[in-house]
């Protein structure tokens, strides 16, 4: 399964002041992070919790997350049995937020700086401002946790088997 992306999340606003940015110094001066925007294909990597099923990309505090596609954010999802919103908070994601694209994939942003700039039932377009780049949930260098999930009859707002984005996110990024 692919799936095919428009916009790169994570962009470095104009006038952006890297040195201003502590959480980005102190990540720098561990030898994290040494780039303005660095990612891998960490996708399927064996983590505490799981495989991961997602793409890291880490950069400092307060650069901009942006939608990869036109959608949806997503009304509710349901996980164990609890139906949760689109947009919001969790111990583990930090603060969140889950579009659905026209194909039906669900697209997750994690570990924002702030509450979501959207909230359930927003449309948005590719490249539509989601918040900041932070480190809330459990994280530690301040990165985006993006995930894309196929389409699921079941629990469209969760989404169904895990894509792996890499060569998507590769194929627009533009080295900084
Ligand atoms: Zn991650």
């Amino acid at each position: 399964m692919s799936v095919s992306l428009v916009y790169f999340p994570v962009q470095v606003p104009q006038d952006f002041d890297f040195d201003q940015a502590p959480d980005f110094q102190r990540s720098s001066g561990h030898g994290l992070c040494v780039k303005h925007i660095i990612f891998s294909n960490d996708y399927d990597d064996n983590r505490p919790g799981g495989k991961h099923e997602a793409i890291d990309i880490f950069g400092a505090v307060g650069l901009w997350v942006r939608s990869t596609t036109d959608g949806t954010v997503v009304t509710t999802w349901r996980y164990q049995n609890k139906v949760l919103p689109g947009a919001g908070y969790s111990h583990r994601g930090g603060n969140f937020v889950r579009i659905i694209d026209t194909n039906g994939n669900v697209h997750y942003y994690a570990h924002m700086r702030d509450p979501a700039f959207v909230c359930s039932g927003d449309m948005v377009f590719a490249g539509s401002l989601l918040g900041f780049l932070g480190k809330s949930g459990q994280c530690g260098c301040p990165h985006l946790h993006y995930q894309v999930r196929g389409p699921s009859p079941w629990n469209p707002g969760r989404g169904g088997r895990g894509i792996n984005p890499y060569n998507e996110l590769r194929r627009l990024y533009i080295a900084d």
